[in-house]
């Protein structure tokens, strides 16, 4: 049986805004079943670096290789970009982001936000997307609001809603850019919850976050990031539990 492709690789991404270098050359690889957790300071690069993932933000250099297949870019005069629109397109099908807020549409129930994308993207019957999609509810916790509408959810729901909304796409990867950072502290508990149960159940995941127990207890794979740069990365244990640079110690340090 062939191997099959790794879900994700980056190598060397630099990124820049103007003359501003926010991403000074990251590369990281995502084998199936890792969880990888990017940490750092307000400001250090870690949502550039995972836009730039999914091609939110056209990375200035580097490589991109999803589930084996090496995203085209071409240089225009404006720039670098994607050679094939369809091609991201693609990919982004298969990155399933996940965002601090405002990821439900508001104008659509539950139910019509998880299914609106496997119809008109992957093409599934109204049918089939709306028995996946409630069984996604279900595994959330939210079968009983599929015909809520967002504003009439909780934050953590709306945030498990988006959850279930990415899982639809069946992604290779989900990205998660800070899910509880917006939350009040009572409903961050139960969305690292289905976070776990995720990871639990071996799905590839990258996620920036401040949660340092949830980095501790479900990570494989823990980076560090410094004004764009991997100051440290390894296993949990080591970058959480025995941190080598002074700067990560004090990142890691109690606050008061
Ligand atoms: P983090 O998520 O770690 O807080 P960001 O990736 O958001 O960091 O930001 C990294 C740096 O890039 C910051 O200096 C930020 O001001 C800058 N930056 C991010 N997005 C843009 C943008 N669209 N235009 C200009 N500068 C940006
Ligand atoms: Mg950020």
């Amino acid at each position: 049986m062939a191997d099959t492709p790794i879900p994700l690789e980056v190598r060397d991404i630099t990124k820049r805004f103007g003359d501003n270098e926010v991403l000074k050359g990251l590369s990281l690889t995502a084998h199936k079943g890792d969880v990888i957790t990017l940490i750092g300071a307000s400001g250090s690069g870690k949502s550039t670096f995972l836009r730039c993932m999914n091609l939110l933000e056209q990375p200035n250099e580097g490589e991109l290789i999803v589930h084996g297949e090496n995203i085209a870019f071409k240089t225009t005069r404006h720039g670098r970009e994607p050679a094939d629109w369809k091609q991201v397109e693609r990919i982004r099908a298969k990155l399933s982001m996940v965002f601090q807020s405002f990821n439900l549409w508001a104008h659509m129930t539950l139910l019509e936000n998880v299914i609106e994308a496997p119809i008109h993207v992957l093409g599934k019957t109204r049918k089939a997307a709306t028995e996946h999609a409630r069984e996604l509810l279900d595994r959330v916790g939210l079968l009983d609001h599929a015909d809520y509408y967002p504003a009439q959810m909780s934050g953590g729901q709306q945030q498990r809603g988006a959850i279930a909304r990415a899982l639809a796409m069946d992604p290779e990867v989900m990205l998660f850019d800070e899910p509880t950072s917006a939350l009040d502290p009572e409903l961050v508990g139960d969305v690292l919850k289905v976070m776990r149960d995720l990871a639990k159940e071996g799905r590839t995941m990258i996620v920036v976050t401040h949660e340092m127990s949830f980095a501790r207890d479900v990570s494989t794979q823990v980076i560090y990031l410094h004004q764009g740069m991997v100051e440290e990365a390894g296993p949990p244990e080591e970058v959480l539990g025995n941190p080598q640079s002074e700067r990560l110690q004090q990142f890691l340090a109690p606050k008061h």
